[in-house]
């Protein structure tokens, strides 16, 4: 399904349901989303929110299956794409079986004309995979909290071809990153209600780090909490500030796959060039 996330092509949920993991998951958008989806009676929605001892909506932890979501979404595709798996979901959940995750590995194996995209912030469990992951199948972990940074070793640890960090919604300075071995970095403000802020500085300090790592860049935007009240065709809205560091868009991708080559030339395409960081770092 084509996706808003500026990073992908398109996203699509093989399956739902989740727990909160860390203090990056605390105002988890999929909840809300995924509670209204339920409420309007969508099957593979049934079960997976419920209202917790504080009555807030919360996970209730059941994980429900439609595999065909994938398995037939890919195959509608007509062009090479990148894919990002399970937004509404963490692809390595504890109630997600051994088998599930080879059946993943199976169909992203057999469809190498497109790139996948599976992030999680499981790394304990992307740490015990034990195969030879296909080339297609981008590898990231979250990272939003200096708490999580024990997550790259995880990531590390892996065969990904690719490894990236999302480090989103960033929620404190990371300080130092290990970025070695580490193929792309994105990050990004929080979004929705009572978002929380992001330093501009914690986040140049990334940028400094992955010029000086030659690590790719994906700055994706700076979040609700700095949305300016603007009057719009005659209506007052919050209006998202442009994704620039010290004026300067940072959509840099990792590798040359015909997907990503696509993916680079439409994000490109949609800024003044002249505000663009080189989109390349590595030859
Ligand atoms: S891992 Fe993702 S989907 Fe699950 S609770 Fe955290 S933010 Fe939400």
């Amino acid at each position: 399904m084509a996706t808003k996330i500026e990073w992908t092509d398109e996203t699509f949920n093989p399956q739902v349901g989740c727990n909160r993991y860390c203090k990056g998951c605390d105002k988890c958008y999929a909840i809300r989303m995924a509670n209204r989806l339920q409420a309007q009676g969508y099957v593979k929605y049934q079960g997976v929110v419920h209202k917790n001892h504080k009555d807030e909506l919360d996970w209730t932890g059941k994980i429900n299956f439609a595999p065909k979501v994938l398995s037939e979404g890919v195959r509608s595709l007509s062009t090479p794409s990148m894919i990002f798996i399970n937004s509404m979901s963490d692809t390595f959940h504890r109630n997600v079986s051994d088998d599930q995750i080879d059946w993943y590995i199976n169909l992203i194996k057999n469809t190498p004309q497109h790139v996948y995209q599976v992030l999680t912030k499981r790394h304990e469990r992307i740490a015990q995979l034990d195969m030879e992951l296909p080339e297609n199948m981008w590898l990231g972990v979250s990272v939003c909290s200096k708490s999580d940074l024990k997550a790259i070793d995880g990531l590390r640890s892996s065969s990904a071809k690719v490894k990236f960090l999302s480090l989103e919604p960033l929620i404190e300075d990371l300080g130092k990153l290990n970025l070695a071995d580490v193929d792309w970095v994105i990050v990004g403000g929080e979004s929705g209600p009572s978002a929380r802020g992001m330093d501009p500085d914690w986040v140049r300090s990334i940028r400094d780090q992955c010029l000086s790592a030659r690590v790719p860049l994906f700055f994706k935007q700076w979040g609700t909490a700095h949305a300016e009240w603007q009057i719009v065709e005659g209506k007052r809205k919050r209006v998202k500030q442009p994704p620039m560091i010290d004026g300067k868009y940072w959509l840099q991708f990792p590798t040359d796959h015909p997907a990503v080559n696509r993916k680079r030339r439409d994000v490109i395409s949609t800024y003044t060039r002249s505000e663009l960081a080189p989109y390349r770092v590595r030859a």
